[in-house]
């Protein structure tokens, strides 16, 4: 555990060396972000922490953004989807248009996150991530730096890209670090309301979100298209 522990911090600081003030931290608030904000405190690396709030999330990540803002005395910039793009796709499609098809799935990730991330991550030239490699069969190549993002160009570092989950959770518990509420409700991945359900054991990690869509489409919401290909329409961007 230390010598994970140990590259982690190594690779949070090799990002704000070279990175400086370039470098946000696009926090979604799920048990990565847990670990990753305990380190980064730990460090006292002062990277600015970013959350975007689509207005669709639970009531527990508002609280967990407000319990994490006081617990380590930093400022949390929340970013919203620009809310002509909003009622103009609902008054189109319905407010629960990501039901209907995976082409209006994406619309709506792209309108409620990706939109809204691209304008966050305007001034930045690297971020920081929770992705791990035993997330998802997408995400299993995963390694700490990854430096061939096709949309932005961005530099994205992962340092806990090869945690476990129970190395995630071990962690959590051993440091008592604050954390949403619905990681104790077996939540392994945390978004929207609608679209994110608990996961049962022997599933994986990313099964609770968009559980109703088949294959690996369903397991990216556009936010981190894989860097091996070029995203299609509707899933580009970047994200937490
Ligand atoms: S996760 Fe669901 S509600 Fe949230 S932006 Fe994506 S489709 Fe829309």
């Amino acid at each position: 555990m230390q010598d994970i522990i140990a590259q982690s911090l190594s690779v949070l600081q090799q990002a704000k060396e070279k990175h400086g003030e370039r470098l946000v931290y696009p926090c979604s608030f799920g048990a990565e972000s847990a670990v990753l904000l305990a380190l980064i405190d730990q460090q006292q690396l002062n990277i600015p922490v970013i959350t975007l709030d689509t207005g669709r999330l639970p009531q527990a990540t508002h609280d967990i953004i407000a319990q994490v803002a006081a617990h380590y005395g930093i400022k949390i910039t929340v970013f919203f989807p620009d809310h002509r793009d909003v009622e103009s796709m609902v008054a189109k499609h319905g407010v629960n248009l990501f039901r209907d098809s995976l082409a209006l799935r994406k619309q709506c990730c792209s309108v409620r996150k990706v939109q809204p991330l691209k304008r966050a991550l305007a001034h930045y030239d690297a971020w920081i991530t929770g992705r791990r490699a035993k997330q998802s069969a997408t995400r299993a190549t995963l390694d700490c730096v990854d430096t061939t993002d096709p949309v932005y160009g961005l530099i994205k570092y992962n340092p806990l890209a090869h945690w476990s989950w129970q190395q995630i959770m071990d962690f959590i518990k051993e440091h008592k670090l604050p954390h949403h509420a619905l990681l104790d409700q077996h939540y392994s991945s945390i978004g929207c309301e609608c679209c994110t359900r608990a996961i049962t054991m022997g599933e994986d990690a990313r099964a609770g979100r968009w559980w109703w869509e088949q294959g690996d489409v369903a397991t990216e919401c556009g936010l981190h298209v894989t860097s091996l290909r070029k995203p299609s329409e509707g899933e580009q961007g970047e994200g937490i």
